[in-house]
């Protein structure tokens, strides 16, 4: 088939490639012309596992192509849009406003037949205003809703083999013509027994916003245990554990630490939030109030902690702060908890060395005033104190000997509870985590 993906970041790039990989012929098409240039030639404008390799191998086809004018879109029959939602500035709510752009420069282009395929995580309600949108200018075309659930760092795999498809189309009807259009378009995935569920366009949309409400209150459940354990004297890995065995709570999602960050989970609850207030259901969702200030205090308290680490004086202390990016995996600094931790440590006085394999670039452009150091062992020397923000396999394995004999003071701060407490005391270090004793 022949696709257009329009907005080529974190979701769209590994989208196009991914389509691409199913046999499709694709361009994807962005504004930002160095993203394009970078796309074009084979090269991954962000990090993200297995990547580069996918689109070398595509490009070698001649099915994947780039562009940044909508005129390539001309003459292909599926466009999926994957451009950005942020939160609008000073406001919990989306801004949608990429999205209608996109859409109100695609539609010169669309044909009679064509289906417009949203990703983007929109407020409810959006779908069905751009359907309208659409139909004014061609009537023939379709809008299809198809949430998008990757996880970054495993966002190809994600892409190509999902848990789950949906597709929201008007009155949820599963005999819709595009619901065929995108059965042809994901038939590989669909052949081996992928789950697809048909919605209506409000139920597609709630269903994304709802499954990061649920993922983001899952991680401030345990958090808030976290909370409980450090004021009782209890563990809350322990306690993650035991809990997680009930198979109707399970293990993943509960490890308590400095929270989510991202540009997803965040952004998303407080949107969700907006448009329940504007719906008039915002008493149903002010538990994600406390979701989000549960997360938010976490960050609070690993600077508190530090401190206390550090015989509670903060100024002047050298502070190596391991990991920028939001998780592992990925070079995605957006609202990163680790960095966020950095920047309030360094406010109150402390000298910030960060170090990550991947983000640094990124990191130094959010928050140019830390100092960042890509080699590990040269950020680790003369340390007064090591926090681990972003649990990369190099800092798991890191050897609490040879980690000594770098630093000036053996404190370390777990922030993602990913180390060994024996392991690191047994070698003079003094050891805190999250949540526990
Ligand atoms: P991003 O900021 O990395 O990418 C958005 C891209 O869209 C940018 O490259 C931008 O230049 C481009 N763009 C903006 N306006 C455009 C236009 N009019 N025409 C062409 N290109 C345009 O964002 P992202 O992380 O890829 O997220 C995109 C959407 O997908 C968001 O709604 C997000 O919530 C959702 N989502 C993201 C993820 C993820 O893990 N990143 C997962 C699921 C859903």
């Amino acid at each position: 088939m022949r696709i257009s993906v329009i907005g080529c970041g974190y979701l769209g790039a590994v989208h196009a490639a991914s389509m691409a990989k199913l046999g499709h012929d694709v361009v994807g098409i962005d504004l930002d012309a160095k993203k394009v240039a970078a796309l074009s030639a084979g090269t991954a404008p962000f990090f993200e596992p297995g990547l580069d390799e996918l689109l070398n191998e595509v490009q070698s086809t001649g099915r994947l192509t780039f562009a940044t004018d909508m005129a390539a879109a001309a003459g292909r029959s599926v466009h999926f849009v994957c451009v950005g939602t942020p939160q609008k500035k000073g406001e919990n709510a989306a801004d949608v406003s990429y999205v209608d752009a996109a859409v109100a420069s695609l539609l010169p282009f669309l044909n009679p037949g064509d289906v417009v395929v949203g990703k983007s995580t929109v407020p409810v309600g959006t779908a069905a205003r751009l359907a309208n949108l659409i139909a004014e200018q061609q009537p023939d075309a379709n809008l299809v809703w198809n949430p998008e659930f990757l996880r970054e760092g495993h966002a190809v795999q994600d892409t190509l083999s999902p848990d789950r498809f949906v597709y929201g189309v008007p009155g949820g009807d599963e005999e819709h013509a595009a619901v065929g259009v995108l059965d042809e378009v994901y038939a590989t995935p669909l052949s081996t027994g992928t789950r697809r569920l048909v919605a209506d366009y409000a139920t597609a949309e709630l269903v994304k916003a709802s499954a990061n409400s649920f993922l983001a209150t899952k991680i401030s459940f345990i958090n808030a245990m976290a909370e409980v354990c450090e004021a009782a004297g209890a563990d809350v890995t322990v306690l993650a554990e035991a809990i997680g065995l009930d198979e109707r709570i399970g293990r993943k999602f509960l490890n308590a630490g400095i929270g989510f960050g991202g540009g997803c989970l965040p952004k998303d609850i407080r949107a969700f939030m907006a448009r329940a207030g504007e719906l008039g259901a915002d008493q149903a969702l002010t538990f994600l109030r406390e979701v989000d200030a549960i997360n938010m205090r976490r960050r609070t308290r690993m600077v508190e902690l530090t401190r206390e680490l550090c015989d509670d004086r903060l100024m002047g202390r050298h502070i190596t702060v391991l990991g920028a990016a939001f998780k592992p995996n990925s070079d995605d600094v957006r609202d990163s908890p680790a960095l966020s931790i950095a920047a309030q440590l360094q406010l109150q006085g402390a000298v910030v060395t960060v170090t990550d394999p991947q983000s640094l670039a990124n990191a130094a452009r959010r928050f140019p005033e830390l100092n960042y150091e890509p080699d590990l062992d040269t950020a680790l020397r003369g340390a007064d104190a090591v926090l681990l923000l972003t649990e990369w396999d190099q800092y798991r394995s890191l050897d609490p000997h040879e980690t000594r004999a770098l630093v000036r003071e053996a404190r370390l701060l777990d922030g993602r509870n990913v180390l060994e407490p024996q392991k690191w005391r047994a070698a003079g270090w003094t050891y805190r985590g999250m949540g526990r004793a």
